[in-house]
């Protein structure tokens, strides 16, 4: 698969990354953490692996924010930077709107439905899960 490298980082631009968006499945998290790390009705987040990812200024702070997970933001501003499964070391999921560029990623999932929005409509064409993607619980 050829290279897709794009960078990004936080808002006041102490954290920096660069990755290979080569292969990668973007979706929004529609659960309780993501709003509440968010202040938002859900996050964008874009899942690759790990490896395919390099920090290339200050590192983020990381903070275990479950018994599932631990998250990443930039110690300055707080932007939300990183989902990171305990148990899944080799995989990572990037804020998705952290890109600089985030041109051409297309979402096609939806986690944790049961807490969306009631005003929120499930997008077109995307598989649908009332909880995380291991589950088998779709709509
Ligand atoms: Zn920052
Ligand atoms: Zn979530």
């Amino acid at each position: 698969m050829s290279k897709d490298i794009r960078d990004g980082g936080c808002l006041c631009g102490a954290v920096r990354f660069t990755l290979d968006l080569a292969d990668h499945h973007t979706g929004n998290c529609h659960c309780r953490d993501c709003q509440k790390n968010s202040g938002a009705p859900f996050m964008t987040f874009t899942d690759i692996l790990a490896e395919q990812l390099t920090w290339t200024k200050e590192l983020p702070k990381c903070l275990q924010t479950s018994k599932l997970a631990e998250r990443m933001f930039c110690g300055k501003c707080g932007t939300p930077l990183v989902w990171q499964g305990l148990d899944e070391r080799e995989r990572i999921s990037i804020s998705t709107s952290t890109l600089d560029d985030p041109s051409g990623i297309d979402v096609t999932y939806e986690l944790y439905t049961q807490s969306r929005w009631p005003m929120l409509q499930p997008i077109q064409g995307t598989t649908q899960y009332l909880k995380g993607s291991s589950d088998a619980s779709t709509e």
